[in-house]
This record gives structure tokens, sequence and C-alpha cells, in this order.
């Protein structure tokens, strides 16, 4: 059933091609996922997010005959549906649109038999064995769960902030700086990214103003001492993003000094928000291990500390946050998943070499 009003492209998916078997839960040899009669979904494995690791992890889950539920959330595709060009994944030499790249991957899951639904998760249980995901009314039941949630990066929370996203505004150095060549830009923020990211920029941007509401910072003393010392970088403490400046684009933003409370424009062309990310855990943090920032706590690669729940991507990934970094995540989580579902005897033998 095609959604129109559904920007990513995708489908809805109908659960069950036979009532008939829908009392049957997923056993070797049988159908991987079903659907009970009162609308209950069991699936050998339940993926929850639909990023680069979320759907990679149904790619390979697909391929490996389990037809992975993918819980893809209302706002599926993940942060590159924030994201303009993409220069950087690997096998678009030209470049790739953010959605469209994240359009193919679902194109991808679902040609191979990954059933998709963009529906938020409400709550889990993740007690006992299948491992229960509760959304919109629905329950799933999984025997295997990988969870690749990701995280969001956190934005100032202005208006302009968000009508000029993608047209000056970016929470993504990596992705975002090279447009940036030959301009004047200021990143926002106080902790290692935004001196990372600023320092980065450098590479490209003519100037870099960083722009933080303290005099004191977050970030480690041998980054804040390479910036002060960059002849590209200028340090403005106890300043405050009041608002960006433009219309079609970032043209400058106003800013409010933090001590006096006096009011100045700096003319630049790109805002880069660095203020520090969150990872989607809050479903999760019951029955997962969480590190003091709150991402998912990984062992062995992709385990968490229940067996038989999986973990991908940016959800616990803090470090390279990169789509091609969480897309071989999932690959990980799946291949671990189906290795996993076999030792338990719920999937056949040999279909973990079918990747
Ligand atoms: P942090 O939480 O360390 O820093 C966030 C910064 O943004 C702070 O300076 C904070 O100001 C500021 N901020 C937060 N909210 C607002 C707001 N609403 N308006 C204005 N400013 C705001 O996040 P990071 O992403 O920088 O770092 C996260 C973790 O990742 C850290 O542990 C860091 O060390 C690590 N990291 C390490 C790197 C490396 O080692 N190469 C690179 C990048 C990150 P204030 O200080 O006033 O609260």
């Amino acid at each position: 059933m095609t959604d129109a009003s559904n920007p990513f492209g995708g489908f809805s998916i109908t659960m069950v091609d036979d009532p008939a078997d829908a009392t049957a839960v997923p056993a070797p040899g049988g159908p991987s996922t079903v659907e009970s009669a009162e609308g209950r979904v069991d699936s050998k494995l339940v993926i929850v997010g639909s990023g680069p690791a979320g759907l990679t992890a149904a790619i390979y889950a697909a391929r490996a005959n389990l037809e992975p539920i993918v819980i893809a959330g209302s706002a599926p595709g993940g942060q590159l549906m924030l994201t303009s060009d993409v220069e950087n994944y690997p096998g678009f030499p030209e470049g790739v649109q953010g959605p469209e790249l994240m359009s193919k991957f679902r194109a991808q899951a679902e040609r191979f038999g990954a059933r998709l639904i963009d529906v938020d998760i409400d709550r889990v249980d993740f007690s006992s064995r299948p491992f229960r995901i509760w959304a919109r009314g629905t329950e799933y039941r999984g025997q295997a769960v990988v969870v690749a949630t990701g995280a969001s990066a956190l934005w100032l929370g202005l208006d302009s902030e968000t009508k000029l996203r993608g047209r000056g505004v970016s929470a993504c150095a990596t992705c975002d700086g090279f447009f940036f060549k030959n301009r004047e830009i200021a990143v926002v923020g106080g902790g290692d990214t935004a001196f990372e990211e600023a320092t980065y920029l450098t590479r490209f941007a003519t100037k870099v103003h960083l722009l933080h509401r303290r005099d004191t910072f977050r970030a480690s003393k041998i980054m804040v001492d390479r910036a002060l010392a960059h002849p590209k970088i200028e340090i403005h403490p106890n300043v405050a993003v009041e608002e960006g400046v433009g219309a079609e684009k970032v043209r400058g933003v106003k800013l409010k000094d933090t001590q006096t409370g006096d009011l100045s424009t700096l003319d630049i062309e790109g805002l880069f928000v660095a203020i520090g990310y969150e990872p989607n855990t809050a479903a999760f943090r019951d029955w997962l291990a969480v590190d003091e920032k709150g991402y998912l706590v990984v062992r062995d690669e992709t385990h968490s500390k229940i067996d038989g729940v999986f973990i991908a991507g940016d959800v616990h990934d803090h470090r390279y946050r990169q789509a091609v970094t969480a897309a071989a995540d999932g690959c990980k989580a799946a291949i671990d998943a189906e290795r996993w579902l076999e030792a338990q005897g719920i999937t056949e033998a040999a279909t973990a070499t079918a990747w």
C-alpha cells in the first residue's frame, strides 16, 4: 500500500498474508513473522530504528530470510533526512541527497522482505524472551532485537534555526563543511565537538567564529589551546545566539552578551550548532546499560547485557557518528543476531552464510 503522504517514499505494510498462520509463533523453517488474531506481531527479529544502522541490519537480516520487522519511527530515516548533500558516503562520486540515500536503503531492505512500520515505540519489556515492544497499540515480539535508534543533535531551539536548517545552519561539520569554502562562518558551543568542528572547518572557511555562552570551556585544554593559536579562529566568550539572520540563507547571527546584555550582529554565511547530542535511549534505560552520557553500552562489538538484544549505530557510538560507520555497525548486529538465533535453534543452520 503506497502512502503518498510519506516523504520517506516508503510503504506502509500489511503484516500477514494468510490469517490461517496467525496463531503460529516463528519457528525454524516456518515463516519468520506472523500476526496473531489479536493483532500481535511475532517475529524472529525486530529492529528498532531506520537510520543507516537499522536499515543495514534490515538488509542483512532480510537476506538471511529473517523477514525482520523494522519499527522505523514516525520520522523514519534518521539524521540523514535532515542533511542535504552527502558527499562522503562511498559509492556516490557525485554525492547524494540525504533523504534519497535513505530512501535507497529502505528500498533495498524492502526488496529482500524487511517490513517497515513508520511508528514510534512506546515502551519495551526485555525481561524475558520473546522481547516485547509496543508501538501505537500493537505489540511486537522478537526472539531477537536490534536497537538502532540513533542520536539526535541538540539544537538551540530558535525559529530561525529551524527555518534555515540546510540553508547555512548545520549540526555536522564533517557533512557540510565543504560547502563553506572561502566563507566566514560560526560554530556555537564550548565542548570538544565545537572546538573540533571549528578546527576542522578552518580547512574551508576564511574565518571561523566560535561562539560560547560562558568564558570557560568544557573542551579539553589542548583543543582550546589549538583554537586559540589558530589564525583563522576567533573565540567569542559570553555570547548567546539570539537568532539567525537571513531569509533564504544565513547572512548573520544576532548575539547577546551574556554578561552585559548588549546586542550585536555578526555577519556570517554558515552557522554550525555543536552543543552536544542526545542518544535516543529513553525507552531502553530500564533494561540496558547506559554510560554517563546516556549512550547504550555495548560489549563484544554489538552485544548488550541481555542475550539476544543487539545494539548498532549512534545510539552507542558517540565517537564516529558517520552514516558509513553506523551502516557497518548495523551489518555486524544483523550477523551477530542471526548467529545467535541459530545457536538458540530459532533459525535453521546454514542461513548465516547467506549474506
Ligand atoms: P558537551 O556537552 O561537552 O558540550 C556542549 C557545549 O554546548 C557546552 O559548552 C555547553 O555550554 C554548550 N551548550 C549546551 N546547550 C547549549 C545551549 N542551549 N545554548 C548554547 N550553548 C549550549 O558536548 P560535546 O558534543 O562537545 O561533547 C560530548 C562528549 O564527546 C564530550 O565528552 C566530549 O569530550 C566528547 N568528544 C570528544 C572529542 C575528542 O576527543 N576528539 C570530539 C568531540 C566530542 P556550557 O558549557 O555552558 O554548558
